[in-house]
């Protein structure tokens, strides 16, 4: 794994607001804590979620980008981008990949973190199909495309956007993560971020306490011991 003193911008791809939030946001705040620069990449507005049906879809992706620039915020990140594809249609196209590509060049990241794209046997709601295709465009923005001068020249050509290589990528929502980050110091914090996402989550009842059982329940699983909370990762080495 790249050791933590080697990593100093991040940038997280996820297809929706709020995905960044249960995925890695206490993560995030604990490096943001370091000094790292992380930024958010959100493929879509999240325009078919919520339950404010009176909201047509174009009020819907203004209020989720609004909840989401909160929720960056409520971890320390002010860097937030949003690509607007459709919720609910994202496929793992050339066109997306030459979006994601770009940004990582722009970004220059050691880490990316984004969705898992296999599907979880084990527990569906990470699987969301724009979550695989995300995931998926994104690995290969990863490699070879941000990495290969000749994929895309036009992003050398027209935007003068070197090529960049990621040296490490943690997937979540897969079924075998295999690195825990105890994120207790921060699970406020995150708690605070997931909140921001009001139209999704002010109706939960317990909201809290679902979110802090299923991350204590990551901590347990890492033997970090009671009353501690973690976040899972797969991480895949890119160098
Ligand atoms: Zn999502």
């Amino acid at each position: 794994m790249l050791p933590e003193s080697e990593i100093n911008r991040v940038l997280v791809v996820t297809a929706h607001p709020d995905d960044a939030d249960f995925g890695s946001a206490g993560s995030v705040a604990l490096f943001v804590d370091r000094g790292v620069e992380v930024t958010y990449l959100l493929v879509t507005d999240g325009d078919a979620g919520g339950n404010e049906r009176e909201l047509d879809n174009s009020g819907m992706a203004e209020l989720r980008r609004t909840e989401q620039l909160a929720a960056a915020k409520a971890v320390g990140v002010t860097d937030v981008r949003f690509l607007g594809r459709s919720d609910g249609q994202v496929v793992p196209s050339l066109d997306l990949r030459r979006s994601i590509a770009r940004v990582i060049r722009q970004v220059r990241p050691d880490l990316v973190i984004t969705h898992h794209p296999d599907r979880n046997y084990q527990f569906i709601a990470p699987s969301h199909p724009d979550h695989r295709a995300v995931g998926g465009a994104t690995l290969d923005a990863v490699y070879p495309d941000a990495r290969n001068p000749y994929a895309f020249p036009e992003l050398i050509k027209d935007e003068g956007l070197e090529a960049w290589t990621v040296r490490e990528v943690w997937l979540t929502g897969g079924s075998t993560p295999n690195h825990f980050v105890d994120i207790t110091e921060a699970v406020d914090r995150k708690l605070a971020a997931l909140r921001s996402h009001v139209s999704q989550v002010a109706h939960v009842d317990g909201f809290a306490d679902f979110v802090k059982s299923r991350f204590a329940a990551w901590a347990k699983q890492a033997g970090f011991g009671d009353d501690r909370y973690a976040e899972g990762f797969q991480v895949v080495p890119t160098a």
